[in-house]
């Protein structure tokens, strides 16, 4: 049901393309299109310090303005673009798009500021990732300005060669994120072997963390043994303040979620910054 607080409204192409493979075909056909034609978007969603009330990082969200149906859920097209292998030139794009803006907001509001990037599997395998170091320096931008967002299912075995090229990424200044903690398969072995920054734990466990008492605990728990681990954790799908506050007192570093912003275009990110430094500088 369509609600009026200004959330992102999608077009789901999903459950028809299941079933029409002439419907599937004219989406890739659109989507090629929509690269060329830069209907591509990113989106910026603030993450919070919660320690702080800061907000000195974001993740970036790929958004479609299709010309006809809007704006198409990245659920949707994520999958195509990835079996099109379409994911690798727009990856990039992202990669290069969300770099540059993150210097802009460095040097406008806070030296450390952070976009976070999602990634496919097959940036990875398709080896441009090699040259993301290589691109920050002649654009004259720290790889700190840079956080990826990676999948526990990419650091599974038999994908050796991305364990390999996230080690290089990191030793080269970029700092790594566990998105969607908790969802996958063995997550304690993949913790142990590759030095991470940041665990995201997924937003199914915080959603009904103020009335389930087992999701709290497991949050209390997967914060717990990360501060242990020397990493940092972002709770993401925060949708109400008692989430936030809750989070607060078990000790979650940073929070994510529609109760501290929905995902926005940068003009109005930028915005929401100016207003936020405005209170605190
Ligand atoms: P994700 O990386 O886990 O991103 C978080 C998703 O949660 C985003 O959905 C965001 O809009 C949504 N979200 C944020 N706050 C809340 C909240 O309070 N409640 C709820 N219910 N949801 C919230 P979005 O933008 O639709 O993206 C979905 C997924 O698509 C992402 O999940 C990510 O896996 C993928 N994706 C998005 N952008 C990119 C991209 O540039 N590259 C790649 N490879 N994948 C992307
Ligand atoms: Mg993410
Ligand atoms: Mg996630
Ligand atoms: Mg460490």
């Amino acid at each position: 049901a369509a609600k009026a607080d200004g959330r992102n409204k999608f077009h789901y192409f999903t459950s028809s393309m299941q079933h029409n493979a002439q419907e599937r075909a004219n989406l890739i056909r659109d989507l090629r299109i929509a690269l060329q034609d830069e209907q591509f978007e990113i989106y910026y969603q603030p993450i919070e310090d919660l320690r702080t009330g800061e907000v000195y990082k974001a993740e970036a969200l790929i958004r479609w303005n299709h010309p006809e149906n809007g704006l198409v859920s990245p659920i949707s097209f994520i999958p195509l673009l990835e079996e099109t292998r379409m994911i690798i030139d727009l990856g990039d794009w992202i990669f290069t798009q969300a770099a540059k803006q993150a210097q802009i907001w460095r040097d406008k509001f806070h030296d450390d500021f952070q976009v976070n990037v999602n990634t496919s599997p097959l940036q990875f395998q398709s080896k441009k990732t090699k040259y993301w170091y290589q691109r920050l320096q002649d654009l004259n931008i720290s790889p700190g300005a840079i956080g990826i967002e990676i999948t526990e299912s990419m650091l599974m075995e038999g994908q050796e060669n991305i364990s390999e090229h996230l080690i290089e990424l990191r030793d080269q200044g970029f700092q790594v994120a566990l998105d969607d903690f908790g969802t996958g398969y063995s997550s304690l072995a993949y913790l142990k072997k590759f030095d991470i920054d940041y665990l995201k734990i997924d937003k199914s466990f915080v959603n009904q963390i103020a009335e389930d008492s087992d999701d709290k605990v497991l949050c209390e728990a997967i914060i717990i043994m990360a501060h242990r681990l020397g990493l940092d954790v972002v709770a993401e799908g925060i949708e109400t303040e008692q989430q936030k506050s809750l989070l607060k007192s078990i000790e979650c570093d940073y929070g994510q979620g529609y109760h501290l912003s929905k995902p926005l275009p940068k003009a109005a990110f930028d915005k929401y910054l100016e207003e936020r430094y405005k209170v605190t500088v």
